[in-house]
């Protein structure tokens, strides 16, 4: 089902053709889809136990979304139930001023996983092309040079054995417009609200024509790039989670053996 949401290489998307809505077939199924989200929770927990016990595979999963877009909501629910040992999460905000007196992948590197380790970037050096292109920070040419180190970037990971996987939380304007009011209505969620969300709104066909650049050119074989249509949380919730159960279930992962006879273990 998620493998519909995939950018194929080389292919120019345009997000106003992307549905940000429930697809069809899967409208008024909220119910049974809730229920499947139990199961792939279930699933989750389990691999992620695997890919710890075994120590070989590493796994990046890296979010990008407009504000607002669901990107804490995301990995609060489908990572809910994982052994926090397993897990990180790092966020990546406005550069400080070290960060900025190196390249741009400088901070991004460092958090990249080990073995055994699930690392989520909520926001990426993505924002190095969207965000900074929008801003006009650098100028296009050196956009243009970006998407080319990052698929190098990638590349060189997935090479080295970490899987690379990347969704875009696709909202419609009109549910950012929601929620954001609904940020400002409801006092606890008072502390969400910052004036860039406001930002985004207003400059809104400026972000989505960054977004499907950077997305077009740098969805590759060995980092593709998902679409997620994110206008309702369980849907999301749905194409993500499944996309990676079904990753970590390609690798075939074994309990590691007891290197030892355990009839011999005396006490
Ligand atoms: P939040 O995720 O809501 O805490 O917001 C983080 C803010 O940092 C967002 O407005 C991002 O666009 C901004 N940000 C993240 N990375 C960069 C970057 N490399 N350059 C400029 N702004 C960035
Ligand atoms: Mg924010």
């Amino acid at each position: 089902m998620w493998t519909s949401h995939l950018v194929k290489p080389d292919h120019n998307i345009r997000l106003m053709d992307a549905k940000a809505d429930v697809p069809k077939d899967y409208q008024g199924a909220k119910a049974e889809i809730s229920k499947r989200l139990e199961g792939l929770r279930e699933d989750l927990r389990g691999y992620q136990e695997l890919l710890s016990a075994q120590g070989k595979h590493r796994l990046l999963i890296i979010l990008q979304a407009m504000d607002t877009g669901g990107k804490d909501g995301t990995i609060r629910y489908v990572f809910g139930g994982v052994n926090p040992q397993g897990v990180s999460v790092t966020r990546f905000g406005v550069p400080s001023q070290e960060e900025l007196a190196h390249d741009y992948l400088w901070r991004v590197h460092q958090h990249t996983p080990g073995k055994g380790h699930v690392m989520i970037f909520n926001r990426s050096h993505y924002e190095d092309v969207v965000t900074v292109g929008v801003k006009k920070l650098v100028p296009d040419k050196v956009l243009r040079q970006r998407y080319q180190q990052i698929n190098d970037f990638e590349r060189m990971l997935a090479e080295e054995g970490v899987t690379v996987l990347k969704f875009f939380l696709h909202i419609s304007k009109e549910e950012q417009k929601r929620r954001i009011q609904e940020r400002l209505k409801d006092p606890k969620k008072h502390w969400k609200f910052t004036l860039s969300d406001m930002q985004s709104h207003k400059r809104w066909s400026v972000y989505m024509k960054y977004y499907e650049e950077a997305i077009s050119r740098t969805s590759t074989a060995w980092a593709p790039w998902c679409i997620v249509p994110a206008d309702k949380n369980w849907y999301r919730n749905l194409v993500v989670a499944e996309s990676i159960v079904d990753h970590l279930k390609q690798f075939k992962m074994r309990y590691p053996k007891l290197k030892l006879n355990p009839n011999k273990v005396s006490f």
